[in-house]
């Protein structure tokens, strides 16, 4: 496992978590966790959400980009930052490098839909439009940044990134002191790691549950392929679960391999159901990827899980009319 260093060389303990929160603490207010009786009742534990969009871009990868960035050098930070997110990473970056003026660009393919690129332009990135697929203008992003001294601010496979979705589970240790679960979406796999080291370094006996959707879940095949592999991607309601881990991934295969009890997959339709249910619990919207807790609840029934389990319902990027036709068959 030469590629895969052991988890605990990365992060021994939780002090680089720690270190994140004061660091982030100026530009990411800490989110709400909140009680749902309905869900408690139906599946025999009690639930709990944790809100991570409502943060100003709309979802946590605001904690991870703004660690990263705030650890740069002054030097590092004039020269600027780059990113080859079209979701929200990018949108992230670029808020966070605003907020420092720092300047950011954000590699984009000519497929990345029009508002998708006026949401970065508003949010004050440089929109860079390169090639016909996102692989290619993330290969011409590390290439142009190399050439610029721009730092790549990566989606998950960094440590700084890590620690600073880490700081999730500090917060839900205070907030649920008795919390003996987690339930976490999962995709390049950066938050359900930043998770799982804050939790199990307190508590070595908690649950770390991810849960991907059933059509190309990446980060499922690699563990049971013991090394990270590529899949084809498949359209998904949980859109920002999309993307790879990376073949030469260094950190997040890893520390799940070592820290994750479990993950599960979840239908398109029970997807789609559990984003109707929050709705109808919360009157709240959330994009599919923040449903995906839910729905594993919801399919896998009964999950077995402790008896105080926190949801991390991770972001809202879905625009209204979406929704309404998602969610429409099920209200
Ligand atoms: C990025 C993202 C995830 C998955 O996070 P990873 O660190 O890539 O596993 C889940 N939900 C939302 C809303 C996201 O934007």
């Amino acid at each position: 496992m030469g590629e895969n260093p052991n988890s605990k060389d990365v992060f021994s303990g939780t002090g680089e978590i720690w270190q994140a929160r004061r660091r982030i603490a100026g530009l990411v207010s800490r989110t709400p966790l909140v009680y749902s009786a309905g869900w408690s009742e139906r599946y025999n534990a009690s639930i709990y959400l944790k809100l991570e969009y409502l943060h100003p871009t709309n979802s946590f990868k605001l904690r991870g980009a703004a660690n990263k960035i705030l650890s740069l050098d002054p030097e590092e930070r004039e020269r600027g930052v780059a990113t080859f997110s079209t979701g929200n990473h990018g949108l992230a970056v670029a808020y966070v490098a605003r907020s420092l003026e720092i300047p950011a660009a954000v590699f984009l393919s000519q497929r990345v839909p029009q508002n998708k690129v006026q949401n970065l332009r508003a949010m004050g990135a440089e929109p860079v439009i390169y090639g016909d697929s996102q692989d290619e203008a993330e290969e011409y992003c590390f290439r142009k940044s190399e050439q610029e001294g721009w730092t790549v601010i990566k989606p998950f496979d960094d440590p700084q990134v890590i620690a600073g979705q880490g700081t999730i589970g500090l917060e839900l240790l205070e907030q649920l002191p008795e919390i003996d679960t987690a339930i976490v979406p999962v995709s390049g796999g950066g938050l359900i790691s930043g998770i799982a080291l804050a939790l199990k370094n307190n508590r070595p006996g908690m649950k770390i549950i991810g849960v991907s959707m059933e059509g190309s879940p990446v980060m499922y095949h690699s563990l049971r392929a013991g090394k990270p592999v590529e899949l084809k991607e498949t359209d998904t309601l949980a859109d920002s679960l999309l993307g790879g881990i990376g073949l030469n991934n260094r950190y997040t295969f890893a520390i799940i391999r070592d820290y994750v009890d479990r993950l599960l997959l979840v239908s398109e339709a029970a997807i789609a159901r559990a984003m109707a249910d929050i709705f109808k619990e919360k009157r709240i919207a959330v994009e599919g990827a923040a449903a995906t807790g839910l729905a594993a609840l919801e399919e896998h029934r009964p999950v077995e899980t402790g008896s105080n389990v926190a949801l991390i319902i991770s972001g809202n990027s879905v625009d209204a009319s979406s929704f309404m036709r998602i969610v429409s068959e099920y209200l």
